[in-house]
Parts: structure tokens; sequence; C-alpha cells
């Protein structure tokens, strides 16, 4: 049997002693996409990620909210469509709503296509009838001209039905105390049950009841159904061969019988709708249906998608300059006043905490930290409209003549932001052969400690005169680059080490919607703005500190720093670069935005990184290094393909749960790094 009452949820939390032993437990469930976790955050307070994307929910969240006395506790379910099949999250679903933990269920639904959504709700009718039914989105619906008669509903549904619009207190009220009328009396008596074909329901009248703590017609059902998986998953044994003949004598084959299970609550649902729903605006849809022929036509889709993506890099360069400047005119006098106290200090910790430790940390926010402040915010509200699912749509054919499944592009999106974090998000990936193609070649995009640095290369080296508009053209063929590469490296492993067929998946391009742009800009700048400074304090101060002590050590006629990108230099000019910055790639492993500064501060041989908030004087520095045009292209190149830094392989080591993958992670991209700065090399002489 999977998932019982006591191993998962409150009872499981309480036996733990997590929770106290008071309140309700209540399963908020619903198909993905609806706004689940949204009335999640906005009962609980708590802050999920919400994303407009199917299946990024793949385990279950909880949290607590209170009306009066009241305590409930909620388990946000992962998305389904279904309760009827075996992908991870119908499965965790399904257990959780079996194992009776939750004393009633939430159903969210989508106001602008409840018929799809009502295939879900009277399929957990058929489990439990302490169902409320949260007809989400209406203001949505309403903006669509679409009409929900929620009374009728509750009418044809035989249990109680609210109309909500997640993101608001209010509605969440609303939710709150109807489930509490709910809690309160006893179970809608007359929930709706579907009905079948008049040989099926013989045949369920002609099975005898068994001892189940589940509803007596969902057990009948389920072993009328005989997938052996799903009755041994529910503890249920097999039906009688005599009801089988029954229903074989009467024309309905085993797999007849499991299409006329699956076609009931559709059916219904269909009839429910025909009844309770009125199109006062039809336009609205087909305004959704042209957009979506341009945005993923073959031609105009890809377009449209570059050109979308170049925009938003001119927006995060012109943006980025300006914030840069003030950024930097903040340290220096931070610098002037720290310098004033450590006026009297030793020389050595002056040298550490000035030169090594606050220098690098300012650098790495002046430079890294505007481009990400802006790119992030932009790339987010257009996860919020709808359109990411779009991109994942255009890029599945792609993906797929590689054997591997559309789902990767929305992995290589999140990778983006964080490789890490679309290394984690290759879990929506239910393939495990998949999963890995998606997991070891998401670090072939940039992620946001990267961009900053293929910025700088190109505005310092590509740019001249150009301004914004042609730096924001290179930067998106420079992506183009990385995603072809991505499916260059994804054919290759599965041509090889990872062969096999691509999965078919179902991917739902979700209606588009008015993004929420002041929670966007909040949230995006607060979580990861404020996690990238944290980690640039994490990172960049203390290895601001070793390198002034590298860079302090003398060693022969240099100091350590400068002997260890001696050693590197043979190895850095046969890639086109040097041995410095080879060095610097080394160093910068635990974080991305550190290599430019550790090569600065080499190249300067002055101990510290002297204070550069202007490219310009940076790109002096560099020329006056031996620098060419062909070392920047080189660095682009190794910027962009090599090892991912060190919190992904650690993510990918969890992942993956083997060393041997994650050492492949390391080497793959490095490869392709070295290849391609092998043959630049070579052909540009
Ligand atoms: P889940 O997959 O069901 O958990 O859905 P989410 O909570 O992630 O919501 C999907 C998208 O719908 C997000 O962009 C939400 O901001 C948006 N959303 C959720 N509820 C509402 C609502 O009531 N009205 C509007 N306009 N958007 C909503």
């Amino acid at each position: 049997m999977g998932l019982t009452r006591s191993s998962v949820g409150r009872l499981a939390e309480e036996r733990s002693g997590k929770v106290p032993l008071t309140g309700h437990s209540i399963a908020l469930a619903g198909n993905p996409n609806v706004g689940k976790s949204t009335l999640f955050n906005t009962l609980t307070g708590l802050r999920q990620h919400t994303g407009n994307w199917p299946g990024k929910t793949v385990a279950t969240a909880q949290g607590k909210c209170r009306l009066g006395t009241e305590t409930y506790w909620l388990t946000d379910l992962p998305g389904t469509y279904s309760l009827m099949s075996h992908s991870p999250e119908e499965q965790v679903a399904r257990s959780y709503l079996c194992s009776g933990a939750a004393e009633a269920v939430v159903v969210v639904c989508d106001a602008t296509c409840l018929e799809r959504n009502l295939n879900l709700v009277l399929q957990i009718l058929e489990i439990t009838p302490r169902v409320l039914v949260c007809v989400n989105l209406m203001d949505e619906a309403r903006r669509k001209g679409i009409r929900v008669d929620l009374p009728g509903l509750s009418e044809r549904l035989g249990v109680p039905v609210v109309g909500a619009v997640a993101r608001k207190k209010q509605s969440a009220r609303l939710v709150l105390r109807e489930l509490d009328r709910l809690l309160r009396g006893s179970p809608p008596p007359h929930p709706t049950v579907i009905p079948y074909p008049a040989a099926i329901e013989e045949a369920l009248s002609a099975i005898d009841p068994i001892d189940s703590p589940l509803e007596p017609r969902f057990v009948k059902l389920k072993r009328l159904e005989g997938d052996p998986e799903m009755l041994e998953e529910l503890g249920l044994p097999e039906v009688d061969p005599e009801v089988l003949t029954g229903l074989d004598a009467a024309g309905l084959s085993p797999q007849m019988v499991r299409d006329a299970l699956a076609a009931g609550p559709v059916q219904l649902a269909e009839r429910i709708c025909r009844d309770v729903i009125t199109y006062t605006s039809p336009g609205y849809a087909q305004r959704d249906r042209t957009l979506d022929r341009v945005l993923t036509g073959r031609i105009s889709g890809g377009i449209v998608m570059l050109g979308l993506l170049a925009f938003l890099f001119w927006l995060t360069i012109v943006g980025a300059n300006y914030l840069s400047d003030g950024l930097q005119w903040l340290f220096d006098q931070g610098e002037s006043l720290l310098t004033g106290l450590l006026g009297n200090a030793p020389r050595w910790l002056f040298g550490l905490l000035i030169q090594g430790a606050y220098r690098t940390t300012a650098w790495v926010c002046a430079v890294m930290l505007p481009p990400m402040a802006i790119f992030f915010p932009l790339f987010t509200l257009l996860e919020d409209v709808g359109y990411l699912p779009r991109i994942a749509y255009n890029l599945d054919k792609p993906f797929c003549c590689c054997q591997a499944c559309g789902k990767q592009a929305l992995t290589m999106c999140m990778g983006f932001g964080c490789n890490a974090a679309g290394v984690v998000g290759c879990r929506i990936i239910d393939s495990p052969r998949e999963r890995m193609l998606a997991i070891l070649t998401n670090s072939f995009v940039p992620c946001n400690g990267r961009f900053p640095l293929l910025i700088a290369m190109l505005t310092m080296f590509f740019c001249g005169t150009g301004g914004a508009v042609w730096q924001a053209v290179l930067l998106t063929l420079v992506v183009a680059l990385s995603v072809a590469m991505t499916l260059m490296a994804t054919k290759l492993l599965s041509a090889t080490i990872l062969k096999g067929r691509p999965s078919a998946f179902a991917l739902e391009l979700p209606p588009y919607r008015m993004p929420q742009v002041g929670s966007v800009l909040v949230r995006s700048m607060l979580d990861r703005s404020l996690f990238v400074l944290g980690r640039a304090a994490a990172v960049a101060a203390p290895a601001g500190m070793v390198l002034w002590i590298m860079g302090n050590i003398p060693v022969a006629d240099g100091t350590l720093l400068t002997l260890l990108g001696s050693f590197l230099e043979p190895m850095g000019r046969w890639l086109g670069l040097d041995g410095i910055i080879l060095l610097a790639f080394l160093l910068g492993l635990p974080a991305n935005e550190i290599v430019l500064p550790i090569a600065l501060m080499a190249y300067l041989c002055q101990n510290s990184l002297t204070q550069m908030g202007e490219l310009n004087q940076v790109r002096d520095v560099l020329l006056a290094n031996g620098w060419r045009w062909q070392t920047a292209v080189c660095m682009l190149l190794f910027t962009l393909f090599h090892w991912p830094c060190s919190t992904t392989l650690l993510t990918i080591r969890k992942e993956t749960g083997s060393w041997r993958w994650t050492a492949l992670a390391f080497v793959l991209p490095t490869g392709f790094g070295i290849l391609l700065c092998r043959i630049f090399t070579l052909l540009a002489g």
C-alpha cells in the first residue's frame, strides 16, 4: 500500500511532535496552474514558489492558517489533471486523498477552463464527499466574458462551491468560512454520482462489498478497473472473475471497461458545464488563439522569442549602467569611510579587510548585481504572463529531435536564473533518462552569475560605440549559441550513454494572464537580489581575503598568485586564453561572479583589486596584459562552457545520488568549452 493516514500529513507530523494535536487537516487539490499555490500562500502567509507552467510542484507543501479559534493545517498536493494514472504527481495526490489524512478537500478550479477542471472534481468526489470546490480566477473569467453560475454548479455537484480570486485576502477568508461550514455540518448528503453505461452499473452492483475505509463505490470501481498496480497501492483484492465474464458477455472487453470508466467523468463534466457556463464575449478566446498562433508559430514563434530576449537584454544593459554607477559611488564612499576607520590598523589587516574582502565584494555587487537585479524581474514577468510554456512548446520539437523531452526547455529556462535551481527543477521530468539528460546539460546555459561577465566582455571588446542595442543583439546570439550547444550535448548523450526514445508528455498552454507587476518586482528583487548579495558576501569576501593572501606571499620574482598563473600559462595559451584567466576560472569554482575580479587582481600584481567601476579602465588593464579580441572570444566561450559552480555540482550529486554523474556534469561542458576554444584559436590564428 502507498501512503497511509499515519505516514503522511499532519498525523505523521503530530507523531514526530512537530505540530500540536489540534485543528483540521485540509488538502488542497487541483489541476496544475489553477492558482493552488497562490491560494495556499494567501491562506498561510507562506511563500511557496508560484509559476505559470504545469508540473512544477512535485511534492506536497504544508502550512497552517486560522479562522477564529479554529486552526487549519493545509497540505498543497501536486497539481494533476486526473487521479487515474501512475505519474508521480497523481500517485502522491491519490495516495494522500485515499489515506483519509485530510478531513476535507478544497479542489481549486480555473473558472476560465472549468470543464477540464471538473473532471478532477468528479474523480475526487468518488473518493470523498467532504469537498469544497473553489472556482478560482473569477477575475480572469470576468475579463474574458465567461460567467459561471456558482449556485447552479453547487447544485449539480451536490457539494458547496465558492468563487475566488486567490490573490485576494477576502477571497481566501471566504474560502475558509465555507470550509468551516462544511466541517461543522455532516458530509454533503448527495454528492453527484458519475453515471456509467448500464452494463458497468450492473457489474458494480454485482460486486460484493469488502471491508475498507475507502468509499464503497470507489472501491468497486477500482476493483472493476483491475489495474494491478492501483489495486496494490490501495490494498484492494481483485474482482471476482465472474463479474468480468458478465461484462464480456455484454460485449465489454477489459480495455473497453477502462475506457468507459475514464470517459464517465469527462462526459459528465461536459454536461454540467453546458448548463452552468455562459459566454458573454467570445472574442477573448479568439484573441488568445490568435496570440498563440503568432507566439507558437513555426517561424513567427522563433522570431518573437529571439526578439523578446534581445529586448529584455537591452532593457537590462541600459538599466544596469545607471545602477552600476550609483552602486560604485556608494562603495567608493564606503571605502573612504572604512579607510578612515582603519587608518591606524596594521598594514596586513587593512590589506586583508579592505583591499581583499571589501573590494572584491564591492566589485561583485557593483558590476555583477545590477544586470541580475533587472533581468530576473523581467524574466519573472514573462513567466507570470504565461509565456514560458510557449517557449517550451516552441523548443519541444528540437528537443525531441535530440531524443529528449520538451520539458527540458523549461528546466533550461530555470537554469538562466540559477543552474542549481534548474537541476532541482528537472524533477518535473518523469523519465529518469530524460531527467538525467536535462541535469547533465543544464549548466550549458549561462546562469545569473555568468550573465554579467558576458555583458562585461561584450561591452569591452565588441560593442565599440554601437551602444546597448548592439550589445543586446550580441548577447542574444551568445544565448542562442548556448541553447544550440545544449541541444548538441543532449543529442550526443542520447546517442551514446543515455540511449532511448523520447517520451510523450502533455504540455498545457495556460491562458495569458495579467502579470502582478508589483509583487513580481518585489518578490524577484528580494528573493534573488538578496540571495545574490548574501552569496556575494559569503563567497566574494572570503575569496577576496584568500586572494589577497595569495597575492602577498612572495614566491621567486612574483607572488603565489602569479606563480600559479605562470604554471597554467601553457595550457591557457593553448586554449586562446592565458594562465591567469584559467586560474581565475579554477578559483572561481565557488561562484562565477568572482572570476573577473580574480583575473584583475592577478594581472595588476599589486596584491589587491583596484577600484574599478568603469569598464573601460578594466579593458585597459586587460589590453595591457596581452588581451586581443581573440582572447575575449575565447573568454566568452569558456564562460559559457566550463564546469558548473560548486553549488550546482553539489546539487547534481544530491539529485543523481552519484559522484560519477556529477563528474560527467563537470567534464561535459568543460570538454565543449575546450573544444570550441581550441577550434576558434586554430581558425583565428
Ligand atoms: P498552481 O500551479 O495551481 O499552484 O498555480 P499558481 O498558484 O502557481 O498560479 C498560476 C498563475 O496564476 C500565477 O501566475 C498566479 O499569479 C496566477 N493566479 C493565481 N490565482 C489567480 C487569480 O485569482 N487571478 C489571477 N488573475 N491570477 C491568478
